[in-house]
């Protein structure tokens, strides 16, 4: 397989994967339960989930270590767990994927404010994030990908720490932005072109957005990214806003909608196109069709 980079240099699209939130409440993960602990219980569960979305037509495919940075699982008391619950996490995509698509390490926010907002220290942020990428980057993985991200500090100590224990592999670095009157803004308050300044910056391979938007918003994001980056962009929509039904949340956008939007962000030249909360492997399938034709019209 050729390397991500010189696939995206050579203008090659990329489809990534959808929701693991979704998929993993699904088969049993609980409200309150810590998400990656399932690395250890069910690696099983993971591994369905890779091969599904493998099956979709994902060339990447997540691992389940979104709060795997040991921060983030003292929540749970878990911290102790730290390299078993990451390293687990890779090796059950790894299982179902094999070499056949692009494995990506996630790795989002430790639920920490850092100094002058929140009482944490940047250095404990960013050893947090090298202990968790050092375990990652130890069993290999395509990329490393930062997502989720409010504070744009926090997100370049993450950028940092998969650089410095991790130099050989490529990262991508997205945030979530909200929509204001007067444009959008992480609930931090960066901008799309802070954020976009900030990520090269810290040494970023590929940046963009995730989570937080339906398509229509990304799209938006999107172009504004582009003016202000020459980088590869990495866009990973919501399926829409969450609505309650009875008692259970249903995200509005359809496989089809994604996918007959997901034409707008190819257009603008973004380069991974994937999914985040309420997507499936549905909407994969879908934006793999989009992709498809869309890489047959310019190799023609
Ligand atoms: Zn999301």
């Amino acid at each position: 397989m050729q390397k991500l980079l010189d696939s995206l240099k050579a203008g090659q699209v990329l489809v990534a994967d959808g929701a693991m939130g979704t998929m993993l409440f699904k088969r049993g993960l609980k409200p309150g339960d810590c998400p990656e602990k399932m690395n250890l219980e069910h690696p099983e569960a993971l591994e369905e989930i890779a091969y599904l979305y493998l099956n979709a037509g994902a060339d990447i495919i997540q691992t389940n270590t979104f709060g795997g940075s040991p921060l983030k699982l003292s929540q749970y008391a878990l911290e102790d767990k730290t390299e078993a619950i990451n390293i687990a996490g890779v090796r059950a995509a790894r299982r179902a994927i094999d070499a056949s698509a692009y494995l990506s390490a996630s790795c989002g926010p430790s639920g920490r404010l850092l100094k002058p907002y929140g009482d944490t220290e940047p250095d404990v942020v960013r050893q947090g994030f090298e202990r968790q990428l050092r375990a990652i980057s130890g069993e290999g993985v395509e990329l490393i990908c930062i997502e989720t991200m409010t504070d744009l500090a926090e997100a370049v100590l993450a950028v940092q720490a998969a650089k410095a224990v991790a130099p050989h592999i490529p990262v991508a670095a997205t945030m979530t932005f909200d929509e204001t009157p007067r444009g959008f803004f992480t609930v931090m308050g960066t901008t799309v072109e802070k954020a976009a300044e900030g990520l090269a910056a810290a040494g970023a391979d590929v940046i963009g957005s995730n989570c937080g938007n339906g398509i229509e918003n990304m799209i938006k994001i999107a172009a504004e990214f582009k003016q202000h980056t020459s980088k590869p962009l990495l866009i990973q929509s919501n399926a829409g806003l969450p609505q309650m039904q009875g008692d259970t949340l249903q995200y509005p956008e359809s496989p089809e909608f994604t996918a007959d939007r997901c034409r707008a962000l190819l257009e603008l030249g973004v380069s991974i196109i994937g999914g985040c909360c309420g997507t499936t492997p549905a909407h994969t399938a879908a934006i793999r069709r989009v992709v498809d034709e869309f890489n047959r019209t310019r190799s023609d």
